[in-house]
């Protein structure tokens, strides 16, 4: 029995891999304390481990920040995660003296997961909930002008608040040390070898264990006509605009439509529907794409994984550099294609394309085989169990 302390951000694509990860280590008797926020402690405690809420850590933002956070700014988010860190300092040493963990699991951008592992010397694995990206990988991602300037002249900021740090006793030579994967470090990214781009440039102490989901569920995508469901994920997704144009591409055709649209935005807000669309804030994923014929999706890395995991092809929207990363990877093993216009028309047409021409389906399906031959869950905890690694 080890015991092993989770770290995650408060955000459903970095928590939600985590969960059956927890439950694995929990089945296999080990005790497992998820330091997280009270939106996933239900969540949590349905896998066995221990909740214990960080909510009060969290820093009251001001408007620009909010702003900042919404818009996914990197150095907001770099900078917010340094103050964490800081405010969760003490209530973390205490814990670590008490609960004394062998292993920290930690998501790969919770500095605090990380950097408590670190200071008192406990080994960390690193829960990667995108590809891993190093010197070759990360050419997949494709920045946006404004994301790269708000990268570069975030810098000096960040310098500046990493230097608080080093009187905690958390020493870090600069951002990037604390960010991107490295060859060193024990790492579980939730994708295949296969669909990792540049695997081979990873050392022995990554485990690709494939997609970690709950669900028991296989394809199934026998049905009267097509189901097209549409989710542009958990943070960006205040988007009536784009629903619209979704719906007025779709209204018309022979098909089933879903848009899960998230809580920032009521659904009432796109008006009366067609009869063939309906809109929900959240729905279970895993089970509508199990049924689903086509996904328009912004390519966060868990819908890319899932969509995959239940054979269905994609109409490709991503927002960010790493949700293009994994457009790139669909594209390339032919699961999917890149929606090049954001109107009626161009949606109305990607979507004809992957329904009337078959390779799709059958490129996704190929994906779903190979993600369900992974280790998956219980690999993952296998591996943690077992951290330290050697190479
Ligand atoms: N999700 C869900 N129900 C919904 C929409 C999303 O359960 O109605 C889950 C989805 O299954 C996935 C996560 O939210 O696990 C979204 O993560 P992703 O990495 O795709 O995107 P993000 O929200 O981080 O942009």
């Amino acid at each position: 029995m080890k015991k092993i302390a989770f770290f995650s951000i408060p955000a459903h694509g970095h928590t939600n891999p985590m969960l059956p990860v927890a439950a694995a280590l929990a089945a296999r008797g080990n005790l497992v304390r998820f330091y997280s926020f009270n939106e996933f402690k239900e969540k949590i405690e349905k896998t066995g481990a221990a909740f214990i809420s960080c909510d009060s850590f969290l820093p009251e933002l001001n408007a620009p920040e909010k702003r900042k956070l919404k818009a996914v700014s990197t150095t907001e988010m770099t900078v917010q995660d340094i103050r964490i860190t800081l405010r969760m300092d003490s209530f973390l040493n205490a814990e670590f003296s008490a609960f004394r963990p062998d292993v920290v699991y930690a998501d790969s951008v919770c500095f605090w997961g990380k950097l408590t592992a670190w200071k008192h010397s406990v080994p960390l694995v690193v829960s990667t909930s995108t590809f891993a990206f190093n010197q070759f990988s990360s050419r997949y991602i494709k920045n946006s002008p404004k994301e790269l300037a708000d990268m570069i002249f975030g810098l000096p900021k960040i310098s500046k608040e990493l230097k608080k740090l080093e009187p905690y006793g958390y020493h870090v030579q600069n951002v990037l040390s604390l960010i991107q994967n490295d060859n060193d470090t024990d790492t579980v990214v939730y994708t295949s070898e296969k669909f990792q781009p540049y695997a081979e440039s990873f050392s022995a102490r990554y485990a690709f264990v494939g997609p970690s989901v709950f669900s028991t569920l296989s394809p199934q995508k026998e049905k009267k006509r097509p189901l097209i469901y549409i989710s542009l994920g958990t943070v960006i997704n205040d988007r009536p605009d784009f629903y619209k144009k979704c719906i007025l591409a779709l209204q018309d055709m022979n098909a089933e439509v879903i848009i899960s649209c998230g809580n920032t935005m009521p659904p009432a807000r796109l008006g009366t529907l067609p009869p063939n669309v309906q809109i929900y804030a959240e729905v279970n994923q895993l089970e509508v794409l199990s049924k689903a014929d086509v996904f328009i999706t912004h390519c966060g890395m868990n819908s890319v994984s899932e969509s995959l995991y239940m054979a269905t092809p994609m109409v490709l929207f991503p927002q960010t550099g790493e949700q293009h990363a994994a457009a790139r990877r669909v594209t390339e093993v032919g699961a999917g294609k890149l929606l090049k216009k954001v109107s009626p028309e161009s949606i109305k047409s990607t979507v004809q394309e992957i329904l009337n021409t078959p390779s799709y389906a059958k490129a996704a399906a190929i994906c779903s085989a190979d993600f369900r031959s992974c280790p998956g869950p219980s690999g993952a905890a296998e591996f943690i169990e077992n951290a330290p690694h050697t190479v």
